[in-house]
């Protein structure tokens, strides 16, 4: 992924507006409702018109989607509207289908892209093709499991590659239907800032009242655009129905979020980023110093000790160390639990130190 570079400039090569923006159903249900959703997304900010033909779903008997016979739909959206459109493609069946078929843009589900078998499948079928092909992130939060996926397809000659952050799931319970882990979608882009970045926010959060707030924090970390389910009638989709929004809804929210510029913004918060990050390097460097610097002077009571012949741990001592330092931290904005744990495992590294020179 040397060459990650190259990968971004499909997006302002195709002219394609920031932020981008995918809409449609989670499911393709019957030929009626596809059209009707997509002459409702007609004249709006949407780029591409999503829709599920075949559908990954937890447990069998769900609907799984009506499979090859959804593409011809799809080509009657673009015939009819104009839009592109995109489907979840997980073998190489798909693959060749929906290529066949002139789908414009394939996304991998996050039931997928945990599989290094399904990944590697997925590039050989995908191999030297010009389509946009987006990665989901994998349903567990594993960073390079993600990221392998894109490298098996990126070495396959896929150059219009993208991710798609859609939360992690996770056994506690939470707000949100998978969590979204931020930390992990900006490390994403701290790695490779030049592949697209896409926030499906429907699938984060399992219910239509929070998108709009997921989908302004996306924006606010640099994402490049959203995928949000949309649906004449959300409340009777055939799957996700809870966190579809109708297009009526997606309108409003395109207009409600506030949409940064991304050049200049970026050039700005990249550089405000790279002066923090400095000035951490510069006190990491003085705190590992100041630590080396006190372990010398714990050293040196090492060897009073050993002269004296007293015994190394002095627990008064220490006691009134940590109360002064909790008190210290409480005003410096530190916890006491925190507090607690560095001066512990500092203690801990004095002790071995002056065990070391009295046993020496
Ligand atoms: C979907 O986009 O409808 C879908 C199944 O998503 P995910 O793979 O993120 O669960
Ligand atoms: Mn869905």
């Amino acid at each position: 992924m040397e060459n990650s570079k190259a990968l971004r400039s499909w997006l302002d090569e195709m002219n394609l507006p920031h932020p981008l923006v995918i809409a449609g159903p989670c499911s393709a249900e019957t030929e009626g409702q596809v059209l009707e959703i997509a002459h409702q997304l007609k004249d709006t900010d949407v780029n591409y018109y999503r829709a599920g033909i075949w559908k990954p779903r937890t447990r069998p008997g769900n609907f799984e989607g009506v499979g090859a016979l959804g593409l011809g739909w799809l080509k009657k959206v673009k015939e009819e509207t104009g839009l592109k459109t995109c489907t979840e493609v997980a073998n190489a069946t798909h693959v060749k289908l929906a290529i066949e078929n002139d789908v414009d843009l394939l996304w991998i589900g996050a039931r997928s892209s945990v599989s290094p078998f399904i990944m590697q499948e997925l590039a050989d079928a995908l191999e030297g093709t010009d389509k946009i092909v987006l990665v989901k992130n994998p349903v567990n939060p594993d960073l390079a499991l993600w990221l392998g996926g894109i490298e098996r397809l990126y070495s396959k000659g896929i150059k219009k590659l993208g991710a798609i952050h859609r939360g992690f799931s996770t056994y506690e319970k939470s707000k949100y239907r998978n969590v979204p882990e931020w930390q992990l979608a900006v490390e994403f882009q701290d790695r490779f800032p030049d592949l697209p970045l896409i926030c499906d926010p429907s699938h984060i959060t399992g219910k239509r009242d929070m998108i709009f707030d997921v989908s302004q924090t996306a924006l606010d970390l640099n994402f490049d655009g959203l995928m949000i389910e949309t649906h004449t009638d959300p409340d009777n989709a055939w799957s996700d129905a809870a966190q579809q929004v109708t297009p009526k809804r997606l309108v409003q929210i395109m207009e409600d979020l506030r949409i940064r510029k991304r050049t200049e913004t970026d050039k700005s918060y990249r550089a405000s980023l790279e002066n923090c990050r400095a000035q951490i390097n510069m006190i990491d460097d003085q705190l590992i110093n100041l630590l080396g610097k006190r372990m010398k002077v714990s050293d040196q009571i090492g060897e009073l000790k050993k002269e004296n012949n007293v015994a190394v741990l002095q627990s008064r001592r220490w006691n009134e160390i940590l109360g002064n330092m909790i008190l210290e931290g409480e005003e410096r904005g530190l916890s006491e639990e925190f507090v607690l744990r560095m001066f512990k495992a500092i203690h801990q590294e004095s002790i071995n130190h002056q065990e070391r020179i009295i046993n020496g």
